[in-house]
């Protein structure tokens, strides 16, 4: 899941990016309008996050060259409007002009979050399937033909972020903070997880491979050739 930030204020993007890249989302930034838009029209992503207030292009003004492009990168983007604009007349411009949902500023970040949770679940399939788990990202359930996983909330935490970067690397640190562990003892802890992890997963077709010195990435184990 890749997010594209497009906001001028260094110190609210910084929050932002933090706050999704501990989510397990990937990110790229846009301090202003005119570069937010090059990058809508030549990379693909799943999520806009769109401040209004942008120098060099209003942030409504990349929604409107956005949703008017007659190409198909990054038709039916999901767009969050974040705004000082809080009044009424600006949310509903946000929403006419093709934004799915929008947030005055100020905001936490929490709920942040779960705006942006919310929206790449109306573009996601329900189901993940990874070797021979099915993951449902509804119920944050896993099952392996019909016995359903049972998994603590720190081991469904963890699993989800590495299901959502799935063939990829997620950090030591970025799994460790989901978990609420910083420090020294951090290294250890996500190992446990990982080791019970694995035994849960053990007749799934998927490993979790841990990268020296990197972190960890989810995925499903080659077919073994006779
Ligand atoms: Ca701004």
């Amino acid at each position: 899941m890749r997010i594209l930030v497009a906001e001028d204020d260094a110190t609210l993007r910084s929050g932002l990016i933090q706050a999704l890249e501990t989510a397990g989302y990937d990110t790229l930034e846009a301090l202003d309008g005119a570069h937010a838009d090059t990058l809508l029209a030549t990379e693909t992503f799943d999520l806009l996050v769109l401040d209004l207030g942008l120098p060099q292009m209003d942030g409504l003004d990349v929604l409107a060259r956005l949703r008017g492009r007659s190409e198909l990168i990054n038709r039916g983007l999901p767009v969050l409007i974040l705004s000082a604009r809080g009044s009424m007349e600006a949310r509903v411009r946000g929403l006419d002009g093709g934004a799915d949902d929008y947030l005055a500023k100020p905001f936490d970040l929490p709920e942040f979050a779960a705006r942006v949770r919310a929206l790449l679940r109306r573009g996601r399939p329900d189901l993940l399937k990874l070797g021979l788990l099915q993951w449902q990202w509804d119920t944050r359930q896993g099952k392996l033909g019909d016995r359903t996983l049972s998994l603590s909330h720190h081991e469904t935490v963890l699993v989800e972020c590495l299901l959502r970067k799935a063939g990829r690397i997620v950090s030591k640190s970025i799994l460790a903070s989901l978990i609420g562990h910083e420090g020294v003892a951090v290294d250890n802890k996500v190992e446990v997880y990982m080791h019970r992890l694995r035994k849960k997963l053990t007749s799934a077709d998927i490993e979790i491979h841990n990268v020296r010195g990197l972190g960890y990435l989810i995925r499903a184990m080659e077919p073994v050739r006779p």
